[in-house]
């Protein structure tokens, strides 16, 4: 039901905030190579201020709508900053797919995790190409959709679509920076790769990891 799923979302928080933790200086000394370093502090922020969030939305009984909505909101007052912003409308687009009565079967869970990347896009406004989490979140979700389309089984639909991210992330190294910095910073960032796309593959991974367990 809709409390267990809750229960499990915030397993999932708690997932993002010990890998953020852990890659909270190799983000930052990525994001110093052409920005302004603190994508690390962002990502923990962020996350922690949606654990916090998301285990006071459990304590009151929130089903996993509320809770991921709450925790979105979370993330972005506590991040601060363009990727704590994202994550925010992520997480509460991934809630506004969900219901708090019920639970959510495979199917329904692939549209609330692809609906998290279309609010990134949207509120964003980045393609692939610019350099940003999108390069890695559009083969993600591609994939996702791709995989789950044809074969029906979630964990393995993750595990391949946290690959596609992988991938989408290292390319990102070949392009300069095009959108929130400028053109001359963005030339240094050639032969780095986009820290919210690095981020975001790395999160992937581990929750491609984790249901596969
Ligand atoms: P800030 O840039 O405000 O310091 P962060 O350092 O936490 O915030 O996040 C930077 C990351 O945000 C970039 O590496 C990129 O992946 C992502 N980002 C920036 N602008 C956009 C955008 N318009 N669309 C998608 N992602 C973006
Ligand atoms: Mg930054
Ligand atoms: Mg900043």
């Amino acid at each position: 039901d809709s409390r267990e799923l809750a229960g499990k979302l915030q397993g999932v928080l708690e997932l993002f905030e010990k890998v953020c933790s852990d890659q909270e200086d190799e983000l930052g000394r990525i994001d110093a190579v052409a920005g302004d370093g603190d994508h690390g502090q962002g990502m923990v922020y962020g996350s922690h201020g949606a654990v916090q969030a998301g285990r006071a939305a459990l304590e009151r009984g929130a089903g996993a709508r509320t809770l991921l909505v709450h925790a979105g909101t979370a993330w972005s007052e506590s991040a601060g900053g363009t990727s704590g912003a994202l994550w925010g409308a992520a997480l509460t687009a991934a809630g506004g797919a969900l219901d708090d009565d019920g639970g959510a079967d495979d199917a329904r869970q692939v549209v609330a995790i692809v609906a998290a990347v279309e609010a990134v896009r949207r509120l964003g406004g980045a393609e692939v190409g610019d350099k940003t989490m999108i390069d890695a979140a559009t083969p993600f979700a591609q994939t996702l959709q791709t995989e789950f389309d044809r074969s029906g089984d979630l964990p393995a639909s993750l595990a391949a679509a946290a690959a596609a991210a992988r991938e989408g992330a290292e390319k990102t190294k070949e392009l300069t920076a095009r959108l929130g910095r400028s053109r001359v910073l963005g030339e240094k960032s050639l032969g780095t790769p986009d820290p919210g796309a690095l981020s975001f593959s790395l999160l992937m991974t581990a929750l491609a990891e984790h249901l596969g367990d």
